[in-house]
């Protein structure tokens, strides 16, 4: 859909307008909050069912399992009364979906705040957990990246149960533990490109051992995520804006570095682009016949991860105050992670047959035979051993 030409441009013009975008939404976040009809209503409910001299308010089990007070429940049934009056009000100005707390009003299910998103962040997690046992069983043992692979799948899942808690139960605990999960994703997404693309790993026979820049690398990465995170912990307020800031930088790195990687196979990089190795070595890519079926795919899976990011811009009121855009972000990262575990499985079986043969015409169809093959034996609960077939 985009000319290459434009990319880059368009990707500033993306990260700008998600972080402009976080501060309006920050800086009206509390609009239905401080409606007259809100704080009447809450008032009223703390008064006569939460004070120690009013009959105490009995919570159901759900609810006080997930951790709901009095005062948080007053909260949810007034939301819930004024956006349902509001919305049928006589005077159309007055029909506004407001947020409260800085959200939208949701349905709550057995206690969960945001039944959505939790949904979807089991569905995240699920996909991982799958992706983590698909790389075990289809990758060879001797293809160093599949370790990588497989922790990137564990970090993933981290990540996922602390969505789905957060969107469970929003406390500041789990609110930092999503946040500080979601960049340890991102941090160990880009770390995981780097020793990819740059091949820091060994690499027999050429390269039978790890090299220093490996270490090098997983050390800055550590510095910068313990850095950032004492950062966040160490002001009175929590920096919303640089830790977005910080997120969309590190995504903008990885969205460019696995489109470069696609656009090795057929164009020739200027300099300094061309400094970054090829992605089979010591194969050319414009070499390489026939074409790596997944030569396009990162490229595409990187601008599916931007598109769906788009969800976060066009922030509107939940549908049947269920589906809102920031579930459907989460919705729509379930089939792209999907496809990365694809991308990388194959990627990995095309670096083995690039190991494995020297010869330009022949590496792409070894590379397809040895991923269809793998995936049969994984079906069938069979072998891991497929490599040794071909050797
Ligand atoms: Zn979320």
């Amino acid at each position: 859909m985009f000319n290459t030409r434009h990319r880059p441009r368009l990707v500033v013009i993306f990260l700008t307008i998600v972080t402009a975008s976080f501060f309006i939404a920050t800086a009206s976040a509390s609009s239905g909050d401080r409606h007259p009809l809100y704080q009447k209503c809450l008032q009223n409910c703390i008064t006569t069912q939460c004070a120690p001299s009013s009959p105490a308010k009995t919570l159901s089990p759900m609810l006080r399992l997930f951790r709901w007070t009095c005062r948080d429940d007053c909260s949810y049934q007034c939301t819930h009364q004024v956006t349902s009056a509001l919305l049928q009000h006589p005077d159309p100005h007055e029909r506004v979906h407001h947020q409260y707390h800085g959200k939208w009003p949701f349905w709550r299910v057995w206690g969960m705040q945001e039944p959505a998103s939790v949904l979807f962040s089991l569905g995240n997690f699920w996909v991982h957990w799958n992706g983590w046992r698909k790389v075990r069983r289809r990758v060879n043992d001797s293809i160093a990246v599949k370790w990588w692979m497989m922790a990137l799948a564990v970090v993933q899942m981290n990540t996922w149960f602390w969505s789905a808690v957060f969107h469970t139960r929003d406390t500041p605990f789990t609110e930092k533990m999503d946040y500080f999960s979601a960049t340890l994703t991102i941090t160990f997404t880009v770390h995981y490109t780097l020793l990819r693309l740059f091949n820091l790993f060994p690499y027999p026979p050429q390269r039978p051992s790890t090299p220093r820049a490996r270490y090098l690398l997983s050390l800055t990465f550590v510095v910068l995520y313990v850095a950032h995170i004492s950062y966040l912990l160490s002001t009175p307020r929590f920096d919303y804006g640089w830790n977005i800031l910080f997120n969309t930088s590190l995504g903008a790195i990885h969205l460019s570095l696995w489109s470069i990687f696609s656009l090795r196979f057929s164009v020739k990089l200027p300099f300094p682009l061309a400094l970054i190795p090829t992605p089979y070595p010591p194969l050319d890519p414009l070499q390489i016949s026939p074409k790596p079926r997944y030569s396009k795919m990162s490229a595409v899976l990187v601008l599916a991860t931007t598109a769906a990011m788009s969800f976060e811009l066009f922030d509107f009121p939940p549908f049947a105050r269920i589906l809102d855009a920031h579930s459907l972000w989460h919705a729509a990262t379930i089939g792209i992670a999907r496809g990365w575990y694809e991308f990388m499985i194959r990627d990995a079986s095309m670096l083995e047959a690039a190991r494995m043969t020297y010869d330009p015409t022949g590496v792409g169809r070894m590379a397809d035979k040895m991923a269809s093959e793998a995936k049969a034996s994984a079906t069938l609960g069979g072998s891991r051993q497929f490599v040794e077939h071909h050797r």
